[in-house]
């Protein structure tokens, strides 16, 4: 199991995790309706170019949403368009993008060179 912590303060940010494959980007309709989550809840998936983790949109139990309200703006949830805006709960780095919203993927992008992943067997 992977748990991912804040390289600034060593904070756990997540749950326990396990490697997951991201299913693939399904077709978005404008609906306002939420889609739904990205990845299973207790697993991660590495984006295609390893700058992200995927991560369901409740496993970040050691994150805030980030202080600037611009970063939280969205139609239904959070569009994640404006930067991050999801940050370390105890140092306030920002950690991750979360979207949320009716016309995007529903997931948190953890910022890979933000956060440590430390693995454990299972
Ligand atoms: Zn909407
Ligand atoms: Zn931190």
């Amino acid at each position: 199991m992977t748990v991912f912590t804040c390289t600034n303060c060593e904070h756990r940010l997540t749950n326990d995790l396990r490697e997951a494959q991201a299913a693939p980007p399904g077709d978005v309709l404008f609906d306002h309706r939420i889609a739904d989550p990205a990845v299973a809840q207790g697993t991660y998936a590495i984006n295609h170019d390893a700058t992200r983790f995927i991560l369901h949109p409740d496993d970040v139990p050691g994150t805030a949403l980030h202080p600037d309200s611009g970063r939280s703006v969205g139609c239904c949830g959070l569009d994640g368009q404006d930067g991050p805006n999801l940050v370390c709960s105890r140092c306030g780095t920002d950690v991750a993008t979360k979207q949320s919203d009716c016309w995007t993927d529903n997931l948190i992008a953890l910022i890979a060179v933000t956060v440590v992943g430390s693995t454990e067997p299972a």
